[in-house]
């Protein structure tokens, strides 16, 4: 099954177009959270990314933060601002999708989650020290984590007592081992440095991990967010890929 895993969209309508696209045909699209927040067009992703055939998408910060008051604590000033936007403007059926995501599901012996297996909406992983201790938290072959906004793969085989860290190469097919902690990039608001939008493409049967960037119309999203009001850094950040 070739499956589209994707991450943290974040409201960036036209990234999610032109990866949708670039993806081609697939059977099956896994989306690991944060649909919503930062950009322009948080409807408009929910409504999209509901068209895809056999889409799950899971509960991420932001999307916990557009229908809970409490989580707005967690996010500084910016951030905080462009959610009370969102807010007003989440259509009725918006809500109730993001309202309706599961915090982590397995899907074909992989297990999905936002954050990391241990605190599957809000733990960053960023090391592999932190990778370690997480593997312990799920017991598939693989798991499949957003949040960082980082193309990252962690790997821990057996004897092993420190995960390892690599970043899979793009537009190039690899084969996963056991076990694997991984990470597609983000969609819509990449932060390595690299502003072209990120996933990979997954293939359950030969369980390969087809990592991908593509170019996409940043100027458009941020004319969309400069008319809504949007904060600057959040605006700009996007050409920068940070
Ligand atoms: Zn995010």
């Amino acid at each position: 099954m070739r499956t589209l895993i994707i991450s943290d969209i974040h409201a960036n309508l036209v990234a999610l177009e032109t990866v949708l696209e670039h993806a081609g045909e697939v059977d099956a699209v896994w989306c690991l959270g944060d649909v919503v927040g930062y950009g322009p067009n948080p409807n408009e992703c929910i409504e999209l990314l509901k068209e895809q055939p056999n889409m799950v998408s899971i509960m991420g910060n932001h999307d916990a933060a557009a229908i809970d008051e409490l989580e707005l604590n967690t996010f500084n000033p910016e951030a905080r601002r462009s959610i009370e936007w969102m807010r007003e403007i989440l259509k009725a059926e918006s809500y109730e999708f993001l309202g309706s995501r599961p915090r982590q599901l397995v899907m074909e012996g992989v297990t999905l989650v936002h954050g990391s297996p241990r605190q599957p909406i809000y733990e960053y992983l960023l090391d592999t020290r932190a990778a370690t201790e997480n593997f312990e938290y799920f017991t598939t072959d693989f798991c499949f984590i957003g949040h960082t906004h980082l193309p990252v793969l962690f790997y821990m085989e057996p004897g092993d007592y420190l995960a390892g860290l690599t970043i899979p190469p793009i537009q190039q097919k690899t084969r996963l081992k056991p076990r694997a902690i991984i990470n597609p990039g983000s969609v819509g608001q990449p932060r390595d440095r690299d502003p072209r939008a990120a996933y990979a493409l997954f293939d359950t049967t030969e369980q390969t991990w087809h990592y991908k960037r593509v170019e996409y119309e940043i100027t458009t999203t941020q004319e969309r967010m400069q008319k809504a009001g949007l904060p600057e850094r959040h605006i700009l950040r996007l050409e920068g890929g940070w």
